[in-house]
This record gives structure tokens, sequence and C-alpha cells, in this order.
């Protein structure tokens, strides 16, 4: 670090904690929102040098693109460097540069909102083409003018190829796919201005076990390159240019947080079993294959939740049923002795792969999203289900399907699932045929019907995530109503309650494995309200047990009762809160 750095004032942001750490390093602004351009009148002596500043402008993107390219093709091959060919492209379009000339002489505006305002209709031109190559090109019009706008105004490029060095990200959004593609070697933790706790990004940061805070707004435009940050991911603090005192002082939080996390190793081998000897299961939930290998380490009993979309992103075709069954043989193996259920494709939402949905959506969590996308394509479904088959015969494999929001989506994937089944037996291929099917509770229709349900699947496994979202219709995504996002609200304790006393009554049994289930300060209320298996993520699986092991699960049972009676949200989290804090106060301070 040089000296110039640490004479900067310290600076402190806030925004939402969504995954635990502490990072220090040098801040890398990526994937920055479109810089808002004011439109602003020219003189007419002044066109020359908008004109001069736009031909600059240009020339830099063009040396920056050939820089960009330079990198990955020495780095990953010429061929991915091939793709910034079309982004070349755009800076030299003839078409789009006189159109950008003549509404600069015409209408006397910055050039910067010039160029932003033909581009912008260029876009929206290609979008209404129903042509899959014009609309990619779409994408490569909106990268190359961001990259001209900073540059007209004087702002750091956008180069990832060019950071080969350890690096926070500070972003205006992720999207889970860029997630999924993060260097976990490079990438310290992140920062964005948008975000929510429970978007899939901000879930897996937490099985990544990247220090990550969300919803800072306005973050873009006070970290520049290269900047000196921490982020403090317990308190979704970000620190730009931490004092040597603040470094101290995190120094010995981090130890302090070490020690914790070696006393919780010691108890991986234990039973999640409460003080009083009610056992819970405790699973885990995988977002990427490579978490595989965490299962044992965290002292996991198998895998409550395996999020299969993961598989499906970043690519044009879907897996093929080989490439599903190597990944779904080795979840099996590394579960034994215990279980994995296998959730089938939930793609959508925020899970979003365009080579494979075929158009966008207004409303993507309540469009064709989960079983609603697999019903639809049944090959994809029949595929991924075939694979599913096979790899049973090797571990104890469950199937669990996603979204259900009635018995006639249940009662359809189950006749195709006995397709494959037929299909596989026709071909002499070994699978089992005994696999238990269970479903995602996630929709409030799935909890009012849930009797029904109970009838003809083997378990229920709510998915908090998705329930409190449809039930309290708030979006899980917007940080702007995130306040409203509220897991102890009385509709849902209700509606966990009402799910597993259905299945009981049918011998089903019910699990969570949305985050309240990682939630360690809700643990008393799922175990009061007998849900017997909880699916965590995988790296807090520890704590979970912990926290399990701490609690008695009859007093559980009476605060459920008494909570039950309670009209408000935040009460009834003091209770439970109180409650986890009498028994496990340093896990939670
Ligand atoms: C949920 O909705 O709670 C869940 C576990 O599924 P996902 O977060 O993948 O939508
Ligand atoms: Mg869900």
């Amino acid at each position: 670090m040089n000296a110039d750095v640490t004479v900067k004032p310290e600076k402190r942001f806030t925004g939402i904690p969504v995954a635990q750490g502490i990072a220090h390093c040098a801040a890398f602004i990526q994937y920055t929102q479109d810089e808002e351009i004011i439109a602003r009148q020219i003189s007419a002596e002044e066109l020359h040098e908008e004109v001069a500043r736009f031909e600059t402008a240009l020339v830099s993107t063009r040396i920056e693109l050939l820089e960009i390219q330079r990198q990955i093709a020495s780095a990953i091959g010429s061929k991915d460097a091939s793709i910034f060919d079309a982004h070349l492209l755009v800076v030299e379009d003839g078409t789009l540069i006189d159109e950008v000339l003549r509404r600069l002489e015409r209408d006397k505006n910055n050039i910067e909102y010039v160029f932003q305002e033909v581009a912008r209709k260029y876009c929206q031109t290609l979008e209404s083409i129903d042509d899959p190559y014009l609309r990619e090109r779409v994408g490569d019009i909106e990268d190359v003018t961001r990259r001209v706008i900073r540059n007209l105004l004087g702002k750091a490029p956008l180069n990832p190829a060019a950071h080969d060095q350890p690096h926070i990200i500070v972003a205006h959004n992720l999207t889970p796919s860029d997630t999924a593609q993060l260097d976990r070697k490079l990438v310290m933790g992140f920062v964005t201005e948008v975000g929510s706790k429970t978007s899939h990004t901000a879930i897996m940061a937490r099985s990544l076990e990247i220090p990550a805070i969300v919803g800072m707004q306005g973050i873009c435009q006070e970290i520049q390159l290269g900047d000196d940050i921490l982020i403090d991911g317990y308190n979704g603090l970000l620190i730009l240019n931490p004092t040597h005192e603040t470094l101290a002082e995190y120094g010995r939080l981090e130890q302090a947080k070490e020690a914790v996390t070696e006393r919780l190793h010691l108890i991986r081998e234990t039973a999640s079993t409460t003080s009083d000897g009610r056992h819970i299961i405790l699973s885990a939930n995988i977002d990427l294959p490579e978490e595989l290998d965490d299962i044992a380490e965290n002292g996991a009993e198998g895998i409550g939740l395996f999020r299969t979309e993961f598989l499906y992103l970043n690519r044009v075709q879907p897996p093929d049923e080989e490439e599903q069954f190597s990944h779904y043989r080795r979840a099996a193996e590394r579960s034994l002795p215990h279980s994995v259920i296998i959730r089938t494709l939930d793609i959508g939402g925020d899970k979003t792969n365009l080579s494979l949905e075929s158009s966008q959506e207004d409303n993507p969590f309540l469009g064709c999203r989960a079983i609603r996308f697999c019903l639809e394509h049944v090959d994809i479904f029949k595929t991924q289900l075939r694979a599913i088959l096979r790899a049973a015969v090797i571990g104890n494999v469950r199937i669990m399907y996603p979204m259900i929001s009635g018995i006639e989506e249940l009662r359809r994937a189950n006749a195709i699932l006995e397709e494959c089944k037929s299909e596989l037996s026709g071909a002499g291929v070994p699978f089992n045929p005994q696999v238990e099917v269970g479903i995602m509770v996630e929709t409030p229709s799935a909890v009012m019907v849930a009797d029904h349900l109970a009838r003809e699947v083997k378990f229920f496994s709510i998915g908090t995530n998705d329930l409190i979202q449809y039930a309290v219709a708030v979006d899980r995504l917007n940080d702007r109503i995130a306040h409203l996002y509220n897991p102890t609200h009385p509709a849902i304790l209700r509606m966990i309650k009402l799910t597993v006393d259905a299945g009981r009554a049918h011998g089903v049994w019910t699990g969570v494995c949305g985050e309240m289930a990682s939630d360690i300060v809700l643990t008393p209320l799922l175990i009061g309200l007998g849900v017997e298996e909880l699916s965590a993520t995988s790296t807090l699986v520890p704590r979970v047990k912990k926290a399990v092991q701490s609690l008695n699960a009859s007093k559980c049972e009476s605060l459920v009762a008494r909570v039950l009676e309670m009209d408000d949200a935040s009460q009834i989290l003091i209770a439970s809160t109180a409650m986890a804090r009498e028994q496990y106060a340093d896990l939670i301070d």
C-alpha cells in the first residue's frame, strides 16, 4: 500500500450484511449501473469540443477493448477473446457514429447525453426484432455504451480481465450467474448497491463463505478502482481507507470469530439433538457441485436441498444425462450414510438462462419458473429425472419438486417420472424405482392444500424464501421493501404449522430448507413448530447444530404456543431472540 493511501481519511458506509466475514484489500468496480446522464445545452462554439471528446472516447474504448482481448487471448485462448470482436465493431459502427454527430448538431446537447440516447434507441429497435442474434447484440451495444460514457466522464475502465490480484468487488448488482463465476481465489468479498438477504446471490455468498454486503446505495459513486477498503460482513460496513486503529480492531474481531469457529468444529461429529433428546435432522443446502466436499467437514447429515439449477447456468446447452448423472452420483456418495434430496430444476425468477428460457417475463417470480418450466419442457425434465433415478442406485437419493402450487402439477410430474422409469427399464439401464418423492412447500396454495398433497408425497420441505415472498406479496429481491420481508410474520408461522400438522396427519415429515433454517435466532420457533429437519447453508451447519443442542424442545413448544397468540412480527422475533440469546449468546452477538 502506498503512503498516499494511508493519509486519506477513513470513511464508513452501511448496507445489509448478507454473508459474514471480513475482507480487506483493493476495490474493483464491476458491472456498474448505467450512468444517469443529465442533458445539458451547449453553445455552437462548444460543438467542436464535444466532437473531439467523442472521438477521443471512442479511441480510448477501442484501446481498452483490444487490451482486454489481448489479455483474454493469452489467458484462456483466442476463441474466447473473439467475443470482443462484436464490441469492437460497435465502436467502429459508421451508422451509429453518424447518427450521434447528426443529433449533436441538431439538438446541441452534451455528447454523453446524445450518445446515450442514440445507443438506447438502437437497442430498443434491435430488441423488438424477433431474431436471437440481433437481440444478443443489444448486450454488446450496452456494454460498449457504458465504456464510452465512462471514458467521456473520465472514469476508470471496466476491465475484469486486468484484475489478477485479490480484490473486493463493488458493483451495482451481481446476478446468481455472475456469482457462480466468481474466482474464489481472487474475490475476497463483494458489495452491491441493490439486493436482499434471500436473493440467490446472497445465498451463494454464504455458501462460498465470501463476506458480502448488499443494498449499499450509491456506493459505486464513492469508491474508485484500487481504493483500499475493508468490508465487515457481520455488521454490513464498508470502510474506505481504514486507519491502523480500525485494522487492529478488526484483527481482534477476526481472532474472536476464529475461536468460535474452532469451538464449533469440535462438535461436528456430534448429533443435532436438543437438550431433552429430540433429534432434528440437520442437513446442508448445496448450490454448486464444489461445495460437496464441505458437507462432512461441516458435520451435516447429508443434503437437504441440492439446487440443481446451477448446473444449467452460464451455458447454452443444458447438461446432458451423463453429466448430470456424474454430479448426482457424487452427491449421493458424499452424503452416505445419509440421504441427498435432489431438487429438480428451479430455473426462472432470479436464476435465468436466456438460451433456455424463450422469453423474458414481466414478473419472472410469478411466471414460468421451476416445475412450471419443467412441465413445459418435458425433454429437459426427463433428462434430469433419468439421471436422478440412475444415481439413486448408488446412494440414498430423494427427488423434490420445486414450487408445486397444487395437486395437478404433482401428478403430472409424477406421471413423467413414471415414464422415465419405463424408458430406463425398457433400455435395461439400472435405476432405483423406489426413489422417494417430496415437494417444496413454498406457495400459499400448497400450504392450504397440504392435506391433499400429503397423501401423494413422502416429505415436505418448506421453502421459506419463496413462501414469505408469495404469502406477504413482497419481492424477495427488492431492498426497498426488505422491511416487509418478515420470517416472523404471524401468517408465516401459521403456514409452517399448517404444513407440519397436515404432514403429520398423513405420516409425512416436514423440513425447512429456506434461509430460516440457517438463522439461529429462529431455531427455537422452528423446533417448537414441530419441524423435523433443518437444511441449512453448509457453512452455517455447525452454528445451527450448536443452537439445536442448546435448546429444549418442550420449551420451544411453549414459546410457540405463546407466540402464536401474538399479532406482531417484531414481538415474535423478540421472544425467539430472547430464548436464543439465553442459550447461545456467544453465537449471536
Ligand atoms: C426457498 O424458496 O426457500 C428455497 C429454498 O428455494 P430457493 O431459495 O432456491 O428459491
Ligand atoms: Mg424457492
